[in-house]
C-alpha cells in the first residue's frame, strides 16, 4: 500500500518544513503545489497565469490546479507514496483527490493565527532550491545565503503582510472546512503546530512511525 499523505493547515503552519522532514524520513517525494506554481508563475493557461492569483493571495482556479496535480502524480517517483503539501485547498479539489488516489492519512497542523503572521512575514525563501528559513526561528547562513545550496534568499511576494492577511481570509473561507471533511471520514490526525519546528517534528515522527512502521 503506497504511503499517500496529505499535510493540511493554514499558510505559515509549517506544512513545507514538516513535509520536507517527512519526505526525507520515509523516502517519498514532497509535492508542494505552491512550489510547482511558483516555478511556472508566468505559464499561460486557459485561466490566465498563476501569478495573477498568487500575488493577490487568491487561489488559482480548481481546473488549473487539478490538471497540474494530475500530471505530477503520474510521475513514477510517486509509486510508493507521497506527501502532498498545499493540496487540496477546496472541496472540489478534495473530491477530485478521492477519485484519483487512496489517501492514508491527513495530518492537520493547527496553529494560532498570531503565530502564522509572524512566521510568514519573517520567512525567506531560497531562489535556488526553494528551502525556507525564518529570520528569528531558523536563520540562514551568516552572509544571508541558503545553507543548503548557497543561493540568494528572497521574501516571497505573497509573504508581505497585506497579502498574508488576504491568504488567511482565503484559507478560512475555502480550506478550513476540509478539516471537518476529513474528520468525518476518520482520516484526520490533528497535531499542535504551535511549538518549535523540532517539537512538532517529534510529534509527527512518532505518529507516523507508530502507524506505518509498527
Ligand atoms: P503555498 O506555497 O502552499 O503557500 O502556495 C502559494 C500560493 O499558490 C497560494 O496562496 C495559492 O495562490 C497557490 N496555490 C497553491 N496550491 C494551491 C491549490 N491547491 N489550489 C489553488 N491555489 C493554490
Amino acid at each position: 500500500m503506497p504511503m499517500n499523505l496529505i499535510i493540511l493547515g493554514p499558510p505559515g503552519a509549517g506544512k513545507g518544513t514538516q513535509a520536507t522532514k517527512i519526505a526525507k524520513h520515509f523516502s517519498i517525494p514532497h509535492i508542494s503545489t505552491g512550489q510547482i506554481l511558483r516555478a511556472n508563475k508566468d505559464m499561460e493557461t486557459d485561466y490566465g497565469t498563476p501569478r495573477e492569483y498568487i500575488d493577490q493571495g487568491e487561489y488559482v482556479p480548481d481546473e488549473m490546479m487539478v490538471e497540474i496535480l494530475q500530471k505530477r502524480l503520474e510521475e513514477p517517483d510517486t509509486d510508493d507514496g507521497f506527501i502532498l503539501d498545499g493540496y487540496p485547498r477546496t472541496r472540489t479539489q478534495a473530491e477530485y483527490m478521492d477519485e484519483i488516489a487512496d489517501i492514508e492519512l491527513v495530518i492537520y497542523l493547527n496553529v494560532d493565527e498570531k503565530n502564522v503572521i509572524e512566521r510568514l512575514t519573517g520567512r525567506r525563501t531560497c531562489t535556488g532550491c526553494g528551502a525556507t528559513f525564518h529570520m528569528d526561528f531558523d536563520p540562514p547562513a551568516d552572509d544571508g545565503t541558503c545553507t543548503e545550496c548557497g543561493s540568494e534568499l528572497k521574501q516571497r511576494e505573497d509573504d508581505q503582510e497585506e497579502v498574508v492577511r488576504k491568504r488567511l481570509e482565503t484559507y478560512r473561507d475555502k480550506t478550513a472546512p476540509l478539516v471537518q471533511y476529513y474528520r468525518e471520514k476518520d482520516m484526520l490526525a490533528e497535531v499542535d503546530g504551535n511549538p518549535s519546528i523540532e517539537e512538532v517534528w517529534a510529534t509527527i515522527e512518532e505518529l507516523l512511525d507508530d502507524r506505518f512502521e509498527a
